[in-house]
């Protein structure tokens, strides 16, 4: 099983990125990056938690 969370999902459609991991922690991680590095966008708890009501189980 692994989590996917993609920027399109939260209305980002103009990114194609998908985010992979197996764990939550692992895989907020790796999308606070990617929004930091190619959204210049900081994750706050409200953006988080959105984030994570789109993420699907693969
Ligand atoms: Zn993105």
């Amino acid at each position: 099983m692994s989590l996917e969370f993609r920027c399109a999902a939260v209305g980002v459609t103009d990114c194609k990125a998908a985010t992979h991991a197996e764990t939550a922690d692992e895989l907020l991680e790796k999308v606070a990056a990617h929004a930091l590095d190619v959204h210049g966008v900081e994750l706050n708890e409200t953006l988080i938690n959105y984030a994570l009501t789109t993420v699907e189980e693969k």
